[in-house]
């Protein structure tokens, strides 16, 4: 099997199996350019400077990509690249300093409804019970008492923790809290979720389990979807595509499109022939981007 790849400017590179380009905007079905209206999230010459100790520095630049709605995107990136900086330009958090950030057609300048955010840390309320806490932000959207807490509990039940509803946080595991971290974002159906490494901190075998319950619950409403990670197995067994960005400062370096079937089983994808090109492939070039980062430090 080959799989040809082709590295250009930004967002312009692809890998696929039949060397497709994932030109972007471009349908994954339909091959036809797509419309505005299906472009989920837009990213245009986007640059983001921060003040240090040693004067301004830029943490991306020209950053340009579209995801469509409904799209799987996850980006991988050496350590320090922009790639949090990135998901808080798109969640509203900091604005750019240059370029345009679009999210559901809009131009973002704060923090919208429709966006969920996921972080590494659990951002969950240690005084308040999980079905509390997945409560929370349904009563935020304006859900009565009653309303918010019988859909509370039907998310506590997808994410298989029934019996913890009355468990506070610190009587859960990583992987519970993260569960109940989802179920508190997805239960109010946000149209783009932003996921930042959530599950670096497991254990390898409980994050593979969550991977996998991700792309179940994901497959319901999908939504839109950009999931930071470092681990490019991840990157790739969630994606519908997946960005590299080089070392700091952060720019995109490769758009691939990863055309596996869903649904997928990510405990056997692993060792899947086409799975192992793709990851080949993407690491021939992540590799001088990790390594620059390294030297960099
Ligand atoms: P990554 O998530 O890829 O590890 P980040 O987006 O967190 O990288 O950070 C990119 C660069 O910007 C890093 O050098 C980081 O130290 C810097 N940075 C991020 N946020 C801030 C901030 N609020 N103030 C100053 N520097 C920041
Ligand atoms: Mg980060």
């Amino acid at each position: 099997m080959s799989v040809n790849l082709s590295l250009g400017g930004p967002a312009q590179a692809s890998v696929t199996e039949q060397g497709e380009r994932a030109t972007t905007g471009q349908g994954q079905d339909s091959g036809k350019p797509a419309t505005s209206a299906a472009i989920a999230i837009r990213l245009t010459n986007v640059k983001r400077m921060f003040s240090g100790a040693r004067g301004k520095f830029t943490a991306i630049e020209n950053v340009s990509f579209e995801a469509r709605q409904g799209e799987f995107l996850t980006v991988v990136g050496p350590s320090g690249c922009g790639k949090s900086t990135l998901l808080t330009l798109i969640s509203g958090l900091s604005q750019p300093d240059q370029g345009t950030v679009e999210v559901l057609g809009k131009q973002v300048n704060g923090i919208q409804k429709d966006v969920g955010f996921i972080f590494q840390r659990d951002a969950l309320l240690p005084w308040r019970t999980a079905l509390q806490n997945v409560a929370l932000p349904l009563r935020f959207r304006g859900k009565s008492k009653h309303e918010a807490e019988e859909l509370a509990r039907s998310w506590l039940a997808r994410v298989g923790l029934k019996r913890f509803e009355a468990s506070y946080p610190h009587q859960l595991s990583g992987g519970m809290r993260k569960r109940v971290s989802i179920a508190a974002t997805l239960s109010y159906e946000p149209r783009v979720l932003l996921m930042d490494e959530p599950f670096s901190a497991l254990d390898v075998e409980t994050r593979t389990l969550m991977e996998n319950d991700l792309l179940h619950l994901w497959d319901v409403n999908k939504p839109t979807v950009v999931f930071i990670t470092h681990d490019l197995q991840e990157a790739i067994g969630l994606a519908d595509r997946v960005l590299v960005m080089t070392a700091s400062p952060g720019r995109i370096l490769g758009d691939y499109r990863v055309d596996l079937m869903r649904p997928r089983e990510l405990t056997e994808l692993r060792f899947d022939e086409k799975f192992v090109a793709i990851q080949h492939s993407i690491w021939e070039h992540l590799r001088a981007e990790v390594l620059r980062a390294y030297e960099q430090q």
